[in-house]
């Protein structure tokens, strides 16, 4: 039955002037048995949907969505509602499952990570609607509210939901660790055992960080070889890098990498030894990442590069499509190191990687390099740009996405 309501809710949410009852070809009076006329009907309204959206122009497009995100919010929180009761009542028990977790899996069809995130919240809803209150408007979504829930006090609620509002999820594991503190791990390079399927060439290593036991001994941590332990045979991801916060000013830091990349971790540790006497994992990263980001902003920003304003560096601004130092330079900082594109509505890109520099009006049409007509993009807005500026068919071809045309003038065969 609840299925039906989220069912109908949905069809009206995308459809709103046209519900399933309204659909002369589904609107049947007399109700069909179940199963495949329903699902016959349920595909061809889909389908008549899609063609409907189609046709929509961009803006009713974007303001279509948007209230289908507010409904399946309003929809989300009352689902939480039902699962809260549902939980309280154990009716799992009479539908012959031993639990919530597995009525939701076995019988709703949630998968494993949503039964998980759902049941969590809905218990702490229970205690807590201002939790419902915040899915339902939209003010953080389903997964921060998870990683909230049980650092939400009656005390705190306002306060922390408030901050969060809005904010990605890696923002808000960043407040939860700011709210719960965790003890720094332990430091640790480990050889990972070798794996006779599709390893890489040489053994992997890790230099990897476990959840300490206990919080580790305050003296600066120590380069710890571990032995390698009981060789469960990691999956692939397993080996995902991660980056976690653990305090407000203090992350974890796991990856794997090549014993090339051991031996010049090594090596670093070696050379620095006088600065950097216990060898800190964390302190020599942070030296080596302030080299690499001088070096590459560097190059491909020309930054920190010695001023040179030579005659024939001018003449080239104009022929070749190297753009000069001091303009990639002046560019770079005028616009904050960050892509410039900014909507109707004046909101800019955040996006703060994969920059290009950008000539805004076409250098194949002007062949200038000048700083006031040059800004930085991202590689996505970069060729939005360009497709607005050269059309879409010929960036394409630039892209060679399409056969290239013939040039003018060569007739081949
Ligand atoms: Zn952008």
């Amino acid at each position: 039955m609840g299925h039906c309501a989220a069912g109908d809710a949905w069809r009206a949410a995308v459809s709103p002037k046209s519900s399933l009852r309204d659909n002369p070809r589904s609107s049947a009076h007399v109700r069909p048995p179940e199963s495949s006329e329903k699902h016959h009907a349920t595909t061809i309204h889909m389908m008549n949907s899609r063609t409907s959206v189609e046709s929509l122009s961009s803006f009713d497009l974007l303001s279509a969505t948007r209230e289908l995100v507010r409904k399946s919010r309003g929809l989300e929180a009352e689902l939480l509602v039902h699962l809260g009761e549902i939980d309280e009542r154990k009716l799992y028990l009479d539908r012959s499952f031993s639990s919530m977790f597995a009525f939701c899996v076995g019988e709703l069809g949630f998968s494993e990570d949503a039964a998980y995130n759902r049941i969590n919240l809905a218990r702490a809803a229970r205690g807590m609607p201002v939790l419902l209150e915040a899915l339902r408007s939209g003010q953080v979504h389903l997964a921060g509210l998870r990683l909230l829930a049980p650092h939400v006090t009656i005390e705190n609620q306002c306060k922390v939901l408030a901050e969060a509002a809005g904010k990605s999820k890696r923002k808000i594991e960043e407040l939860v660790a700011r709210l719960s503190p965790q003890p720094a791990v332990p430091t640790l390079v480990r050889k990972l055992p070798d794996r006779p399927t599709p390893a890489p060439e040489s053994p992997a290593f890790s230099f990897g960080t476990t959840q300490p036991v206990q919080p580790p001994p305050a003296s600066s941590p120590a380069l710890a070889l571990a032995p390698p332990p009981a060789p469960p045979s990691p999956r692939r991801d397993e080996r995902r890098a991660v980056i976690a916060p653990l305090a407000e000013e203090t992350f974890k830091f796991q990856f794997t990498g090549s014993r090339a990349c051991h031996d010049k971790l090594r090596q670093a540790q070696d050379l620095l030894r006088h600065r950097v006497p216990d060898g800190d994992l964390g302190t020599i990263f942070e030296k080596a990442l302030d080299l690499l980001i001088d070096q590459v902003k560097k190059e491909r920003f020309a930054t920190g590069r010695k001023a040179r304003h030579t005659p024939s560096e001018n003449l080239d601004e104009s022929c070749s499509r190297h753009i000069p130092d001091r303009i990639k330079r002046e560019v770079f900082e005028r616009d904050g190191g960050r892509c410039t594109f900014a909507d109707d509505r004046g909101r800019r890109c955040t996006e703060t990687g994969a920059l290009e520099f950008d000539h805004v009006d076409g250098f194949a049409r002007t062949h200038l390099h000048r700083a006031d007509r040059i800004r930085l993009l991202c590689r996505a807005h970069n060729q939005h740009a360009a497709e607005q500026l050269y059309g879409r068919a010929f960036m394409d071809r630039a892209r060679g996405l399409l056969e290239p045309l013939p040039r003018p003038g060569s007739h081949s065969g």
